[in-house]
């Protein structure tokens, strides 16, 4: 179904983020026909393209980042015609003027803010100086959502004194993931799974973002925030939220964002014993040896970590007790997200010692291959007597439903086009953003007292051994980096 035309404005239009991601997931929903023919996109940036040097810009974007689409001749041509480009300066006067003059009346506006976080604040004041945003505008805000929560209060102060909450939108592109979604799905519109989804049957929940890349490019900013900040306190957060949070009466946008803030409010203090930091170490003999965390970011008396695992609990009446053990790491030995929630074996078993002990675990893989699995035992087929086996049940949805070889969207598609729609349930709430510093921030705050060096790791690893000590010591162990 076609949203509504818009006109969107991309800030910070010609960046990384743009041509990754932005224009290629636009161009996607244009091939899906979910964008209008009416529909504007206009990057805005201080590059000085004019509109056919933005298309191209544009076209060789869409190449490199959705290439493969089946999309008719000839719409790539047609969804380029649909892009304009102002020349405009966040923090000066260059172009607002003009901007404001390419908007049309009566149709919904929406304002992508991808740019570095230190223009959030300019951008929305001049969006109103110059009378471009309406009362029904709606700004899209990017990741790092503030720096601790004294900056992120008053980030959301300076966008609220411009615009309401139910006009801004802050991306947390892990929610628009469709196995995300389907874990909502899976959890709410089944019978089976909720009874025993809580401290009685669940022995505890695992989540892992492993990635293979390192810092990249980003080094500069990444030491100034480190895996708690860049991952932690949003990413592994929200779906920790989406785990445990009690049903929410409806699906709609505030009765799911008060069950996340609750879960985030029960949250326990991390003991300093319960959180190991690393910090990657240089491949070690590889041939295209990668630099060392220290060499990638040019401070070699660097602390910021670039993995972090920590345990926690949710202290409610539904989790009391369980477990729950976050962790995410960059130059990891595989690239891997996944949450684990691991279900309690049986209490007795009635085939014997020799059977051994099974446990079900439901698997919701994000990436790669997303899909969502449940182990379950049975009888290992055949003569020999019996034995019992694990095999999972496999619940990949893109296989059963998708058309054949075809991809899930990309997190972005959805989440753009719930922009246009006006619908916020996968975007965070300012309170929850806070809430999950207040978090965040005295775990940082002793590490910081305490000098705290993260632990060296080796490229290519699972992370510090550390972290498996701190399962080891539960008497359990890590599952997701393969
Ligand atoms: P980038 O540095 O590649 O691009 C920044 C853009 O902002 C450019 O188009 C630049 O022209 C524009 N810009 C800079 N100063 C400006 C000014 N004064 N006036 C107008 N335009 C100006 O950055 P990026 O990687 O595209 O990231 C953009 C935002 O998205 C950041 O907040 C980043 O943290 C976030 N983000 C990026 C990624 C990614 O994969 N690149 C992922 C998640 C979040």
């Amino acid at each position: 179904i076609p949203v509504d035309p818009f006109d969107l404005v991309i800030f910070g239009g010609t960046g990384d983020l743009a041509r990754r991601k932005i224009l290629p997931a636009l161009f996607r929903r244009y091939c899906a026909g979910q964008i209008p023919p009416e529909a504007v996109i206009i990057g805005a940036a201080r590059a000085d393209y004019d509109a056919s040097g933005y298309r191209d810009f544009a076209a060789e974007a869409i190449r490199e980042f959705a290439p493969g689409r089946s999309c008719e001749d000839g719409t790539l041509g047609q969804f380029l015609d649909r892009l304009d480009f102002v020349t405009l300066d966040a923090r000066g006067d260059t172009g607002w003027g003009d901007l404001a003059a390419r908007l049309q009346q009566g149709r919904v506006r929406a304002f992508y803010f991808s740019v570095g976080p230190g223009l959030f604040g300019d951008l929305a004041e001049r969006l109103h100086k110059w009378g471009v945003a309406d009362p029904d505008s709606r700004i899209v805000v990017e990741k790092p959502f503030g720096h601790d929560l004294a900056t992120a209060r008053e980030l959301n102060q300076t966008l609220a004194a411009h615009f309401q909450e139910s006009q801004i939108y802050r991306i947390d592109h892990y929610l628009g993931k469709e196995t995300v979604q389907n874990l909502m799905a899976v959890r709410f519109g089944n019978m089976l799974f909720e009874p025993l989804w809580n401290a009685q049957y669940v022995d505890h929940i695992q989540i892992t973002v492993a990635e293979t890349v390192g810092v990249g490019g980003r080094g500069e900013y990444y030491d100034t925030a480190g895996a708690m900040r860049d991952m932690m306190q949003n990413h592994l957060m929200q779906l920790l939220c989406l785990i445990a949070m009690e049903p929410p009466a409806r699906f709609e946008p505030d009765a799911v964002r008060d069950e996340k803030l609750k879960v985030i409010r029960a949250l326990d203090d991390v003991l300093p014993h319960h959180i190991v930091r690393g910090q990657y170490d240089a491949q070690q003999g590889a041939e295209n040896a990668h630099p060392s965390y220290r060499e990638a970011v040019g401070n070699p008396r660097s602390k910021t970590e670039s993995y972090i695992a920590l345990k926690t609990h949710v202290s409610n009446w539904r989790w009391a007790g369980t477990p729950f053990y976050l962790r995410t790491g960059k130059r990891l030995k595989a690239r891997s997200s996944v949450i684990s929630v691991m279900f309690k074996e049986t209490p007795h078993s009635i085939f014997g010692a020799e059977a051994g002990r099974h446990a079900n675990v439901l698997t919701i893989r994000l990436q790669p291959n997303e899909g969502i699995t449940l182990q379950v035992t049975i009888k290992e087929p055949g003569p020999g007597g019996m034995r019992l086996v694990d095999v999972p049940l496999d619940m990949t949805f893109a296989e059963a439903l998708g058309p054949e070889g075809s991809d899930p969207p990309d997190a972005y598609e959805r989440l753009i086009m719930d922009v246009i729609r006006g619908n916020q349930t996968l975007f965070m709430r300012g309170d929850e953003v806070e809430a999950a510093w207040a978090w965040t921030d005295p775990i940082i705050a002793g590490w910081v007292r305490r000098g705290e060096v993260p632990k060296p790791y080796d490229s290519g690893s699972t992370g510090p051994g550390d972290a498996d000590l701190l399962m080891q010591r539960d008497g359990r162990e890590w599952r997701g980096i393969v």
